[in-house]
């Protein structure tokens, strides 16, 4: 594959991870994303998994190599694990991930890894049920535990534990999070609060930046000390305990965005490419997809999306616009 075939933008970004969601249902209800009441799109307005699977055929003829897939909850859409098998079986996808709020992954962990599946992420607020609770608008805690426990009994490694941090809402659960992840060897991840709630509450002064976040484990925990990383697509600041046991990262993307190394492209459960979270356009894959479109139009489409990529999302500058759609719609 020459460079001119590749997913390359304006400003010489290369694309080859694919986020695709699948859903925009979900069983918790995160204040930081979700609204408490939520009308979901119709089930034939999301991309079947046949649609999916031609369009990720598609994207990795363009250089895409890495797939996420998310939702809303992706493992509330029935028959997931066969979607992972399909994926995993397309010609150029080197890795299928999954991003979970973990409540259904004690039933379907040993099968999605059967299917598969290379990576997961686990999102996980809080370990106190009031906690848990304030925030995600939902039970679940236990549950999401027991899905930890049996995602590593069916051979899961690595495992990435994503916590949000929202001032005045998750400051009293960095210190046990940290505590919790070091001892069980789960890499923590900490991610800003970005103007994507559904709510439309976002403010500025609600980002817990993960320098002070930093501030707080050094205090209480021990010292971190900043940690080389792989893979430079990553958008996490890792540190690892100065003291040794484990990795913590920081996904800065408010106060310190990573856009300049950006090689993500996303799908949305009902068919809209986007070449960004904070993408105020869409591309229509699906219209594609249901009027007898072919795979050079789908590619052609998938291009015009990747050319129109801005350089930056912006946020906190006046020219700043807040997508129309929030996180739980167009898939984390
Ligand atoms: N339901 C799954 C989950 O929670 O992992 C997958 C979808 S969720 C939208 C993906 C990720 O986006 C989660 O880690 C969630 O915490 C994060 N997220 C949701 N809204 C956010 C926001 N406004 N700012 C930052 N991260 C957010
Ligand atoms: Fe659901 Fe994930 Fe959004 Fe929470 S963050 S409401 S679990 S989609």
């Amino acid at each position: 594959m020459t460079h001119s075939d590749r997913l390359v933008d304006g400003f010489g970004r290369v694309h080859s991870d694919l986020r695709i969601s699948v859903t925009d249902r979900c069983n918790l209800r995160c204040t930081y994303c979700m609204p408490a009441e939520v009308v979901f799109r119709d089930r034939e307005e999301l991309l079947t998994y046949e649609e999916i699977a031609r369009v990720a055929a598609v994207a990795a003829r363009l250089g895409v190599r890495t797939i996420r897939l998310t939702g809303g909850e992706p493992l509330v859409r029935r028959g997931l694990a066969g979607l992972v098998r399909r994926l995993v079986a397309v010609a150029g996808i080197a890795e299928v991930a999954l991003t979970t709020n973990g409540l259904l992954l004690a039933e379907q962990a040993a099968d999605l890894r059967r299917a598969g599946l290379a990576r997961l992420n686990v999102s996980l607020d809080a370990l106190h049920d009031e906690a848990f609770e304030r925030i995600a608008r939902r039970q679940g805690l236990d549950r999401v535990l027991a899905g930890l426990d049996a995602a590593r009994r069916a051979g899961f490694s690595d495992i990435r534990i994503n916590a949000v941090s929202v001032r005045g809402l998750t400051e009293g659960e960095i210190v046990p999070l940290a505590v919790f992840c070091r001892r069980e060897g789960l890499h923590l991840r900490f991610i800003e609060f970005m103007p994507l709630d559904a709510d439309a509450a976002w403010e500025a002064p609600q980002v817990l930046s993960g320098r002070e976040v930093r501030e707080i484990l050094a205090r209480e925990v021990g010292p971190l000390v900043p940690a080389t990383t792989a893979d430079s697509g990553q958008p996490a600041s890792d540190f690892t305990w100065a003291d040794g046991g484990g990795r913590v990262g920081f996904i800065d993307s408010v106060t310190s965005p990573f856009c300049d190394r950006c090689d993500r492209l996303r799908l949305t459960a009902d068919g809209q490419f986007r070449n960004c979270l904070f993408s105020t356009t869409e591309w229509d894959a699906r219209g594609v997809l249901r009027s007898g479109g072919t795979d050079e139009e789908l590619a052609a489409l998938l291009r015009g999306c990747v050319a129109a990529k801005r350089q930056a999302h912006g946020i906190g500058t006046p020219e700043f616009e807040r997508p129309a759609r929030s996180m739980y719609q167009i898939g984390g």
